[in-house]
C-alpha cells in the first residue's frame, strides 16, 4: 500500500495540471493555436477538478462532487477535440457542452436525488473512462500517421488511465471498493499516480508531437534541397551536352555532307590529270599534284572530325528506367511550371533496368518531352502518356502527347538532322536522340499515335 494523503496529492496533481498546459500554451502560442487552446484549456478543467477533490469535505459539495465530475469528463472531451482538429476532423464544441451538461444532469439525480453513491461513482468513472479511451485513440491515430513517438505515449498513458478507471468502476460497482475519489485502497493511489504522471507525459508529449513536425519539416526540406541541386546539377549536364551535342551533330554532318563533293574534286581532277596525260601535256602537274594533296589534307581533316565527335565521354551503368523518368519529370516541372501540363507515367509491376549513360539517356526524354510540351500548346488539357514495359530483351518506352501530331512533311523526315518545322527550330533533337539511342545499341522512331498526338518509342536492349 503506497502511505499518500490523498487530498494533498489530488491538491498537487491540480496545480500541476494548471502550471503545465499554461507552459505548454505559451511554448506553442504560434502554431497549431486552436488545438494548442482546447489542450490547455482541457488542462486547466482537469487541474480544476483535482483541486476540487482535494477540497472535498472541506468545500460544498455541489463544488467537489458535481463540478469536480463534470470538468474531470469535459478536460479530456476537449483534449479530444484538440487531437481532432490536429487530424483534420474538427468535433463541434457544442456536443462536449452538451454531453458535460447531460452528465452532471444524471450525477446529480444519482447523488442528490437517489442517493445512490456506488451508482453515482461508477457511473461518473465508466463515462469519465470513456472519454480517456477517446483521447487516447486519438493520440494512436496522430502516432500511427505521424510516426509520433510523443503521439504513442500520449496514447499508452491515458489507456492505462482510462483502464484504471474502469476497473474502479467495477470495483465500486462489485461492492468490493469505497464509492469515493480520495479512496485510500492500492488503486486509488494507483490512479492518482497516473493521473499525475499524464499530467506531465500529456503536456510534454503534446509538446513533442509539434517539436517532431518540426523536425520532420526540416528534414523534408533538407530533402527537397537536395533533391533540388540534384536536379539543377543533372539539367546543367543536360543542357552542357545539348549543346555540345548539337554543334558535334552540325560538325557531323557537315563533315558527312563535305565527304562526297570532296571525294567528287578528287576524281576529277585524277581524271583530267590522266586525259592531260594522254595529250602529254604537263604543264599543268604541279598544279595537280597540289590540288590532290589539298583534297587529301581536307578528306584527313574531315575524317579526323568525324572519329572525334564518335569518340564521346560515354559512362555506362545501370539505371532504372522508373528513377530516370522521375528525376527528368522534376525537371520539366521547372520548364512547366506556370502552365497545366499533365504528366501520366505507366510503368510495368516488375522494376525495368538498362545499361545506359544517364545524361544521355535523360537527354533523349528531355528532348522528347520539350517536343510534347511544345507541340500540345494551344489544347485546353496537354497530356502526355508515358508508357514503359519489356517485351523479351527489349525495354520500350513511349511517349504520347496529345498534340496535333506529326506534320506531313514530318512524318518521314523527322529525326533527319536539320529538319524542323518550328521558326525557331533547329532540328537536332530528334537526330541527336536516335544517334543516342544507336550509342546505346537501340533505336528511336517517331509517328503518330491512333488517337491522335504524337508518339516517340524508344527501344533499349533490357537488363535482367
Ligand atoms: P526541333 O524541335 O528543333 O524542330 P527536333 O529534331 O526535336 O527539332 O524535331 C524535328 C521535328 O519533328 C519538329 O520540328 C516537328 O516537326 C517534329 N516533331 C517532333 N516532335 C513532335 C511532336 N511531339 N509532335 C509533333 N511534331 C513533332
Amino acid at each position: 500500500m503506497i502511505a499518500m494523503d490523498l487530498p494533498t496529492a489530488f491538491f498537487i496533481a491540480g496545480l500541476l495540471y494548471l502550471a503545465l498546459p499554461l507552459t505548454v500554451w505559451l511554448i506553442l502560442r504560434d502554431q497549431g493555436y486552436v488545438s494548442n487552446s482546447l489542450w490547455c484549456v482541457g488542462g486547466l478543467a482537469f487541474g480544476c477538478a483535482l483541486i476540487l477533490f482535494g477540497m472535498r469535505n472541506q468545500w460544498q459539495d455541489i463544488l467537489t462532487y458535481e463540478l469536480a465530475n463534470g470538468l474531470l469528463l469535459l478536460a479530456p472531451l476537449l483534449r479530444s477535440a484538440a487531437l481532432r482538429h490536429e487530424l483534420h476532423r474538427p468535433f463541434k464544441l457544442i456536443w462536449i457542452g452538451l454531453a458535460t451538461v447531460g452528465f452532471i444532469a444524471v450525477y446529480v439525480f444519482f447523488h442528490a436525488v437517489m442517493e445512490k453513491e456506488t451508482l453515482r461513482f461508477s457511473f461518473a468513472a465508466f463515462m469519465i473512462a470513456a472519454a480517456f479511451l477517446w483521447l487516447s485513440s486519438l493520440a494512436r491515430d496522430i502516432g500511427l500517421r505521424e510516426r509520433s513517438i510523443s503521439a504513442k505515449w500520449i496514447h499508452a498513458f491515458y489507456l492505462a488511465l482510462s483502464v484504471g478507471l474502469a476497473l474502479r468502476g467495477v470495483f465500486v460497482l462489485s461492492g468490493h471498493d469505497e464509492p469515493t475519489a480520495i479512496g485510500q485502497d492500492t488503486l486509488s493511489n494507483v490512479l492518482i499516480i497516473l493521473g499525475v504522471l499524464s499530467a506531465i507525459v500529456g503536456n510534454v508529449g503534446f509538446l513533442g508531437i509539434f517539436i517532431e513536425r518540426m523536425n520532420q519539416r526540416a528534414l523534408e526540406s533538407a530533402k527537397e534541397q537536395a533533391r533540388l541541386e540534384e536536379s539543377s546539377r543533372l539539367s546543367d549536364q543536360i543542357a552542357q551536352m545539348d549543346r555540345r551535342r548539337s554543334v558535334g551533330e552540325i560538325a557531323a554532318s557537315l563533315a558527312h555532307e563535305l565527304s562526297q563533293p570532296l571525294t567528287n574534286i578528287y576524281l576529277i581532277t585524277d581524271r583530267m590529270d590522266l586525259e592531260l596525260k594522254q595529250r602529254n601535256d604537263t604543264s599543268l602537274d604541279k598544279y595537280f599534284s597540289d590540288l590532290n594533296r589539298n583534297a587529301q589534307i581536307a578528306g584527313d581533316i574531315l575524317g579526323r572530325i568525324r572519329n572525334f565527335i564518335r569518340s564521346k565521354n560515354t559512362t555506362f551503368e545501370r539505371i532504372e528506367i522508373a528513377q530516370a523518368i522521375s528525376d527528368v519529370k522534376a525537371l520539366i516541372h521547372d520548364l512547366t511550371w506556370n502552365e497545366s501540363f499533365d504528366v501520366q507515367v505507366s510503368l510495368p509491376t516488375q522494376t525495368l533496368t538498362v545499361r545506359a549513360d544517364i545524361v544521355q539517356l535523360s537527354q533523349i526524354f528531355l528532348n522528347v518531352i520539350r517536343n510534347a510540351i511544345q507541340a500540345t500548346q494551344g489544347q485546353t488539357k496537354r497530356q502526355l502518356h508515358i508508357r514503359v514495359w519489356r517485351e523479351g530483351d527489349t525495354a520500350y518506352i513511349s511517349f504520347t502527347d496529345n498534340g496535333p501530331g506529326l506534320a506531313p512533311e514530318a512524318s518521314h523526315q523527322a529525326g533527319n538532322a536539320f529538319f524542323t518545322t518550328k521558326p525557331d527550330g533547329l532540328g537536332v533533337g530528334l537526330s541527336i536522340s536516335k544517334s543516342i539511342a544507336l550509342l546505346h545499341d537501340g533505336s528511336l522512331s517517331i509517328g503518330n499515335s491512333p488517337g491522335g498526338g504524337a508518339v516517340v518509342q524508344l527501344q533499349l536492349p533490357a537488363l535482367d
